[in-house]
């Protein structure tokens, strides 16, 4: 089986580089903090000393890092320094979709098959192999790189060209901000006004209120036994994550001469959280902060 380089062994990454052992395949991990890659020798996976050498002798690279910052420094760094041409890498980061675009372009020029391929599913999601894959670039290399994907994956879609599945990620992001917000701002409204949150649950998941924001992260504690909320918030996806993808999608629609209203209003709100030390508590504790306001 090939060998995979994998490039920031952190939430999502560890489990990610677990999986693929899992799977058959040689992975060679680094990671800047080195007890992360030893942490996980104990399950197969080769802990390297530097970028350099975990990229030699791969067949493949998969960078799962904090931003398009950290992306941009180990591709354009040691994966173009130490890859052989024809190699694949797939960046399953969140950044921004015009520096996917550009390390599309930059990656071509060193005969290097680069995918961008942010995930959604989380943790959780990363644990259990079952991420959903939004993959941009040539439908040539996802074919290629299908059989990395399948040990992490439930579902693995080609969004289009280069950047299109981090196009595909912002947008479904910027949707779930909005939607939590409004979510946890009709719970405290039901709350204020007497009404039952368990009954607006019940009623509302059979209405046209229902989505993903309140029937799988029920932001009121108690309601979904499987929702961060009903665990203290945690572990979950970081208020700090949302502002992150809320700044990317916002950003974008600068770029276009695009006014997101609702998305501006829910960034202040998650910016908001951060600020007041939530940063690293799951999103749906947004309805805390309504709490809080009152
Ligand atoms: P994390 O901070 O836990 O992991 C990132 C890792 O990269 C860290 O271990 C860090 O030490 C390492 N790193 C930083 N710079 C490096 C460098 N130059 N070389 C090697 N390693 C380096 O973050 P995470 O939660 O694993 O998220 C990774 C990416 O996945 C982010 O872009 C995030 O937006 C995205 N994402 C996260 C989730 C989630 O639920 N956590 C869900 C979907 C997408």
């Amino acid at each position: 089986m090939p060998t995979i380089a994998v490039i920031g062994t952190g939430n999502m990454g560890a489990p990610m580089s677990l999986n693929l052992v899992r799977g058959g395949f040689t992975v060679k991990a680094y990671d800047i903090v080195e007890e992360k890659t030893r942490a996980l020798e104990k399950d197969g996976v080769i802990a390297c000393g530097s970028h350099a050498e975990a990229i030699i002798d791969s067949d493949a690279v998969l960078t799962m890092l904090p931003s398009e910052v950290e992306v941009r420094e180990v591709v354009c760094g040691p994966v173009f320094e130490n890859a052989a041409a024809d190699t694949i890498v797939i960046d399953s980061s969140t950044i921004n979709l015009d520096d996917a675009r550009e390390l599309h372009a930059l990656s071509q020029e060193k005969d290097l098959r680069f995918l961008d391929a942010p995930v959604s599913g989380g943790t959780m999601g990363a644990a259990s192999g079952n991420l959903a894959f939004m993959v941009g670039g040539e439908t040539s290399t996802l074919q290629a790189a299908r059989k990395i994907f399948e040990p992490m994956a439930k579902n693995i879609i080609h969004c289009g060209g280069p950047g299109m599945g981090q196009a595909t990620k912002m947008c479904n992001n910027l949707m779930l901000g909005i939607q939590m917000a409004s979510v946890a701002e009709a719970f405290n409204l039901a709350r204020r006004v007497g009404l039952d949150e368990a009954k607006l649950f019940e009623v509302a998941g059979q209405s046209s209120g229902n989505c993903a924001a309140m029937n799988v992260f029920c932001p009121v504690p108690g309601l979904v036994e499987s929702a961060p909320s009903s665990n203290d918030y945690l572990p979950g996806f970081t208020a700090a994550l949302m502002l992150k993808d809320m700044n990317l999608a916002l950003a974008a629609a600068q770029r276009n001469t695009l006014d997101l209203n609702t998305g501006k209003t829910a960034r202040k709100l998650y910016q908001q959280m951060v600020d007041e030390g939530d940063a690293e508590i799951d999103f749906s504790s947004i309805y805390r902060l309504f709490k809080r306001a009152e």
